[in-house]
């Protein structure tokens, strides 16, 4: 499922496309996607044009004249492709196409149907039924350790569930969750409630680097996400313990764990991620991610034990 870093890769992309193209015609699918606007969405886009490209968390918001903006939020499975010359290769699952003045398309494709493409008028955004309950979004208003534990004094629920919540973080799923925690040296299945103040500090700032991060390598494949040009995002190598089980964890060499909270897959390491927000005597120190610092258990042991008083 796409999260914000490729939510912002699509975002990038087509800010370098579509911005100043017509739209001439919009065809639609018979079949539904969430939360959808049927034939008021063709009747309200042809003739636009598009003025820019921003997002929210998970959602694009692609503005046109007249005051509107065409709201997308890519669910599931959804991509949208950029073609130059249409009608491109032959695609399933193709529920809506923008055709642009100047002959070339967008087309918005999407197997599981759980995506979204409504227009709405821009005045209005800031109340939309899709938009009002959001977080701020970590890439324009970045996230704070102070902010966050004020948020999760009294939460009950499990600080990785605290971080997929996207009323108060919106853009982080279950991929980055992960990845952030590790980074933070925070076990996943923690009550939100009880992580301490410099944890929430050390939370705030993985993930503000594990988002840049992933922007900037366009995101993680794991199935079904592309770019605009059909490509898959280049973050997968990197991940540290997302959709590792087994492998060793490269901060200290464990193999990492998998469990399951809120139905859904959590990846953790046992030995750096404490279960008590206190430093462990046997932890060894969180590292940055590069590929100069992955070079495996035995040089960190040893650098460890140079660097223990
Ligand atoms: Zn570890």
């Amino acid at each position: 499922m796409p999260e914000l870093p490729e939510v912002e890769t699509v975002r990038r992309a087509l800010a370098e496309t579509v911005v100043g193209r017509t739209i001439r015609d919009v065809r639609r699918s018979r079949q539904r996607l969430r939360d959808d606007a049927g034939r008021a969405l063709v009747k309200r886009l042809k003739g636009r044009t598009i003025t820019g490209l921003r997002r929210h968390g998970k959602f694009l918001l692609i503005d046109l004249d007249a005051g509107l903006t065409l709201l997308s939020h890519l669910g599931m499975s959804g991509r949208w492709r950029f073609e130059r010359k249409p009608p491109g290769e032959p695609l399933d699952h193709v529920h809506v196409v923008l055709e642009f003045a100047d002959g070339t398309a967008l087309r918005f494709q999407d197997p599981r149907r759980f995506g979204l493409a409504r227009v709405v008028e821009r005045a209005r955004l800031a109340a939309d039924r899709s938009l009002v309950g959001l977080g701020p979004d970590p890439i324009a208003d970045p996230p704070t350790g102070a902010r966050l534990f004020a948020l999760s004094r009294g939460a009950r629920v499990s600080v990785k569930n605290f971080l997929l919540d996207q009323r108060r973080i919106a853009g982080i799923g279950n991929i980055y969750a992960s990845e952030i925690l590790h980074r933070a040296g925070v076990d996943p299945r923690r009550r939100a409630g009880a992580v301490r103040a410099h944890e929430w500090d050390a939370i705030a700032a993985g993930t503000i680097r594990v988002l840049d991060e992933a922007i900037s390598r366009m995101g993680t494949t794991l199935s079904t996400y592309r770019t605009l040009w059909g490509e898959p995002g280049g973050y997968g190598e990197r991940l540290r313990v997302y959709d590792r089980a087994g492998k060793p964890c490269p901060n200290c060499g464990t193999p990492i764990r998998q469990i399951v909270q809120g139905a859904r897959s959590t990846y953790y390491c046992p030995v750096c991620q404490s279960r008590s927000g206190r430093p462990r005597a046997n932890a060894p120190p969180q590292r940055q991610a590069s590929p100069s610092t992955r070079s495996g258990p035995a040089r960190r042991r040893m650098e460890h034990r140079k660097s223990t008083p």
